[in-house]
């Protein structure tokens, strides 16, 4: 959508449109998470068994952006939609894997994403954007590769460019009492971070996991009987 947008600015000449990009790519985290020491633990730690694939992003990107994880990871991927019976059938697929003993890349939502993806979008993404050697995660902190920006030929549109001497560039070091990095490598589950459901909660996130709803923190906050 960025892309779209950014093509249509130049086509328009529209010289007042900036775009401050924090566009991310999913398989490098994914990589990150199966690999990363954990930072409370001082060993190789994750438990992750396999993954349910982000049917948003898999639309455009197709399914094959998993297609090294059961081969070169030992994780099967399940590429699945956000709907609850989506969703059900996607760790039922997992479950079915493990019982049946492969590992496999499926996609479960098969009603909108293919192998391939959207290769128009694909083009569009690859024209405007290229990757940053590094972004930096909340929770996880910096990842190699797994964060987009506009290419230096667009930089005209590029707000940290154009404001790059008054946008506040310091860091902001996630709360030490935030375990999110635990909990997005399996290893605690959001009720073990001392301050989930009193100083932290949706309407006062402290960290990555509390902020969006589809955070397991906001999640177990909104279904744990907790509001
Ligand atoms: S409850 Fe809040 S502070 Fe604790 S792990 Fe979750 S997001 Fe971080």
């Amino acid at each position: 959508m960025t892309a779209v947008v950014v093509e249509q600015a130049i086509k328009q000449k529209i010289p007042n449109l900036l775009f401050h990009i924090n566009h991310v790519t999913v398989p490098e985290v994914m990589v990150e998470l199966i690999d990363s020491r954990d930072v409370h633990v001082d060993s190789y730690n994750n438990q992750i068994d396999a993954f349910l694939g982000p049917s948003h992003v898999s639309v455009i990107s197709g399914s094959k952006i998993y297609d090294k994880f059961p081969k070169d990871y030992g994780r099967p991927v399940v590429v699945t939609g956000f709907e609850p019976v989506d969703a059900m059938e996607g760790i039922s697929m997992i479950i079915k894997q493990f019982v049946e003993k492969r590992c496999e890349l499926e996609v479960q939502y098969k009603r909108v994403v293919n192998h391939d993806g959207n290769l128009k979008a694909q083009a569009l993404i690859n024209t405007y954007f290229e990757k940053t050697s590094l972004f930096k995660w909340r929770g996880l902190g910096n990842v190699p590769d797994s964060g987009l920006r506009l290419r230096p030929e667009f930089a005209a549109f590029d707000a940290e460019v154009k404001y790059k001497d008054v946008l506040p560039m310091a860091e902001i070091e996630d709360h030490k009492l935030c375990i999110c990095g635990d909990i997005l490598r399996g290893m605690a589950k959001p009720k073990e971070c001392t301050i989930f459901g009193s100083a932290c909660k949706p309407s006062t996130p402290i960290g990555s996991c509390m902020v969006s709803s589809e955070g397991a923190c906001a999640a177990y906050y909104k279904y744990g009987n907790l509001i």
